[in-house]
This record gives C-alpha cells, sequence and structure tokens, in this order.
C-alpha cells in the first residue's frame, strides 16, 4: 500500500469524467501531518497530460490552509484517466513532506458500475481438492473475494453445501452455484458458473438424450472435417446451452493446459470454439503452477490475436485452486467485473458485455491485469488504490467466517456488526 493511502482519507477517489468535485483529503490517525497552522502548495496533474488538449501547461500552484487538518480541494477533472494531487508542505523546504494522492475520473458507462473481485473455477474434497466447500468460501472472503463458486469436477452438490453452511448469515460476499462439466467424450473442461441445475447430473440421468441431441449438432458443423473434433464441439454447444438455459456463466477452461501427451484439447477444436463462440467467457488467466506458465502467456496471446481479428471475447481469471492454506494458486488469479451490483445476473452480465478483467497475481510479483485496454488501466488503479483498503475489511469478514465454522456461538452477532463494510466503503470512495 503506498504510504499516503495509510495515512490519509481521501474522497471521493473515483468520479464523473468531465466534472469538477470537492476532494477531500484528511489526516487519518491525527498524525499531524496537515497542520492548520501551516500552508500547503497543491499541484495538480492528469496522467494523460498530453493528449486531452495537444500540449500541457502547467497549472499554477494553489496555496491551501487545512481546517481541522483536513484539506477541501475543488477540482474539474478531465476525460477518462487517472488524476495526481501533490500536497507539498511551505516554508521548510529541505525536509518538506510530499504526498501525491490519485484520483481515476470516469466515463458514465463505467463510473455507475463498482469493482467486484471474484473467482469462478475452485475444487474442494469432494473431488481432487483438499478442504470442505465452507472452509473454501470462508477463505475466499480472507483473500478479499467479492464473489465465488465452488466447481468441483462432475459434482454440482458441493457448491449448494457452501451456500447452506452460511445461510443464516446475511453475508456481503456473494456465494454461488457451479461445477466442471466433463461430457463424456468431450475432452474439454467448462464451468458451469452459477446455473441453477447440474449439467453432470443431467446428462448422467439422460445419457441417450445427451448423444442424440449432440450427433443432430454435429450433423450442422461442416467445418470441422475430424470426426471425434466435431463431436467435441457439438458437446461444447450443448453444454454451454445448458449451463445458459439454468441461468449460468459458460466457461471455455484452460485451453492451453499441457498435459503429458501435449495441450489437452486440438487445435481444432480451440479454433472452433474462439470463432462460434458457443461460450458465454474465456479462462484467460487460468490455474496454472509457476512451472506452467507457459499456458497463461499463451491464452492471453491466442486473445490478443483473436481481438486484432475483430473477435470480442469475455474474459475471467480463475485460480482453479485445489487448496487454501500453504497451497499455491489460491488467491493468485481472479477476475475483476465491472457491474452495476454485486448480483448474480448482473455480474454474469457484465462479464458478457466485455466488462470483466482477468488477474494475475502471483505473490511476490507485480499484480498484471488482461483484457480490454481501458479496463486493465483502471484495474491497476484499483489495484494500488481501492483494494487494499476493500481488501483488508474482506480479511476480517473471512477470518469470522471461520470462527462461525469452528461454531463460536457469538461470532453470528459479530458478522451482523460487521455487515455492509464494503459497500460503505465504495459509497465513499465514489463521488455522489
Ligand atoms: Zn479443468
Ligand atoms: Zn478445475
Amino acid at each position: 500500500m503506498r504510504n499516503e493511502n495509510r495515512y490519509f482519507d481521501v474522497y471521493p477517489k473515483i468520479v464523473p469524467a468531465n466534472s469538477s468535485v470537492l476532494i477531500i483529503i484528511r489526516d487519518r490517525y491525527g498524525q499531524s501531518f496537515l497542520r492548520d497552522d501551516k500552508e500547503y502548495e497543491m499541484k495538480y496533474f492528469p496522467l494523460e497530460r498530453f493528449s486531452q488538449t495537444g500540449e500541457y501547461k502547467y497549472q499554477e500552484a494553489k496555496i491551501l490552509k487545512p481546517h481541522n487538518g483536513t484539506l477541501k480541494i475543488q477540482q474539474f477533472f478531465t476525460g477518462e484517466q487517472e488524476h495526481i494531487i501533490e500536497i507539498c508542505e511551505k516554508g521548510n523546504e529541505k525536509h518538506a513532506h510530499r504526498w501525491q494522492f490519485r484520483i481515476y475520473s470516469l466515463e458514465p458507462d463505467l463510473f455507475c458500475r463498482k469493482p467486484y473481485k471474484g473467482d469462478m473455477h475452485m475444487h474442494t474434497h469432494y473431488s481432487d481438492g483438499y478442504e470442505s466447500p465452507a472452509f473454501v468460501t470462508a477463505s475466499c472472503r480472507k483473500i478479499g473475494l467479492d464473489f465465488m463458486a465452488i466447481t468441483d469436477h462432475r459434482q454440482y452438490y458441493p457448491s449448494i453445501e457452501s451456500q447452506e453452511a452460511f445461510k443464516d448469515l446475511d453475508l456481503d460476499m456473494l456465494i454461488l452455484r457451479g461445477e466442471e462439466v466433463h461430457p463424456p467424450f468431450n475432452p474439454v473442461h467448462m464451468i458451469n458458473f452459477g446455473g441453477n441445475f447440474s449439467i453432470n447430473e443431467l446428462i448422467k440421468n439422460n445419457e441417450k438424450d445427451y448423444y442424440s441431441e449432440v450427433e443432430k449438432i454435429k450433423e450442422k458443423i461442416s467445418e470441422v472435417k475430424d470426426e471425434d473434433a466435431r463431436f467435441q464441439c457439438a458437446s461444447c454447444i450443448w453444454t454451454f446451452e445448458r449451463i445458459r438455459q439454468g441461468g449460468g456463466l459458460g466457461i471455455f477452461c484452460h485451453p492451453y493446459w499441457q498435459v503429458r501427451e501435449g495441450y489437452y484439447i486440438s487445435d481444432t477444436v480451440i479454433s472452433y470454439l474462439l470463432k462460434n463462440k458457443p461460450f458465454d467467457a474465456m479462462e484467460i488467466i487460468s490455474g496454472y503452477y509457476r512451472h506452467e506458465e507457459d499456458s497463461n502467456t499463451l491464452q492471453v496471446a491466442r486473445y490478443h490475436e483473436e481481438r486484432a481479428k475483430g473477435n470480442n471475447i469475455p474474459v475471467v481469471g480463475v485460480s482453479d485452486s485445489h487448496g487454501c492454506v500453504n497451497r499455491d494458486l489460491f488467491g493468485w488469479y481472479y477476475t475483476i467485473v465491472f457491474s452495476p451490483e454485486l448480483k448474480q445476473e448482473k455480474i454474469i452480465k457484465s462479464i458478457k458485455e466485455l466488462y470483466s478483467v482477468a488477474v494475475e497475481a502471483i505473490p511476490g510479483e507485480s499484480p498484471r491485469a488482461y483484457g480490454d485496454f481501458r479496463l486493465v488501466k483502471y484495474a491497476l488503479y484499483l489495484m494500488r488504490e481501492i483494494f487494499p483498503d476493500h481488501d483488508e475489511i474482506c480479511f476480517d469478514e473471512g477470518k469470522l467466517m471461520l470462527r462461525y465454522l469452528e461454531g463460536n456461538s457469538n461470532t453470528a452477532d459479530l458478522i451482523e456488526k460487521q455487515k455492509g463494510r464494503v459497500p460503505s466503503l465504495y459509497d465513499k470512495l465514489w463521488a455522489k
């Protein structure tokens, strides 16, 4: 976290583009950083200082005096971009404090959305993971997620269990249903995120229907010559259609995953799926270990190549984690969705409308975001300026959720008292 964000309370930080907004800068812990008996010089720089007007004129520095340790700055914010407000103590030039505060201005379509962090691909001990659905769910809040789904191989039930475990609590984290779908004779992995019924169950209980329906779809696919690949493509179309029927988001998983024998699916299938997009979103950042990082690089490169051809693909980043404690992957990768609300339908709709980025945040490395340029730029700001405070609140709540699982009787009351902390943080940081 930047020192300024720890020492000072700055709000609002997210403002509408092309408007004048009153920014409050307050000494957060009463450390006398802003003293009423001192003067402060304020300079303002938009990050895109040349692109807005063609040339940049240095703005005259303004002299400000705090009142009750608080500075009030009325500033006009041009365009959609990041802005720097620099405050420097006057008089003591040699040892003067100098702080930079960062504000982001957004066009209306983004300004009316809030950023929500989520992981939509994770495993528990019901498949090849290590922990229970409830434990994984509470751990998700601890690492700062706003929404999540358990997606065990061939099993939908664990995701219901994760909801059941916290059904008596009114949480600010959205716990959704999910599963990783593995249709017969189709190696392509697909995530049913949020769907209200199990596709794995549907296939198991009606295998004959599955085969006959897939055969019918197969007949209509003329561009794929290889018989097996054609079946696989048809099976994917069938699966993604069923996921949508249940109100879920169909995710095309880890396209460049390498198994012992090579990539787990053929390029024929990958290319068909990318061109025809029967899925709703593609994992461009998947849950790969460090030694498998080639696969994420390839997915990102392929995504950009498709974009260059004019093919817009909704993206997600997922951990595909198999354990939360002292395990790799958990928290390394996630998705930021820019959505008007933290509700399943809104989150899914926003992803489909290309309002999401995939994030890679491997421990010890700088976080990276992938997706639409405009969203990546904004996401970098959020990861630096907004999410540290957001994540601290989530950490407290996640710890309480774990205590609740321990059977601590008064934890439910404590959780109730914590309710609404992230929404009110966002409320304060977004201009009215
Ligand atoms: Zn998989
Ligand atoms: Zn998986």
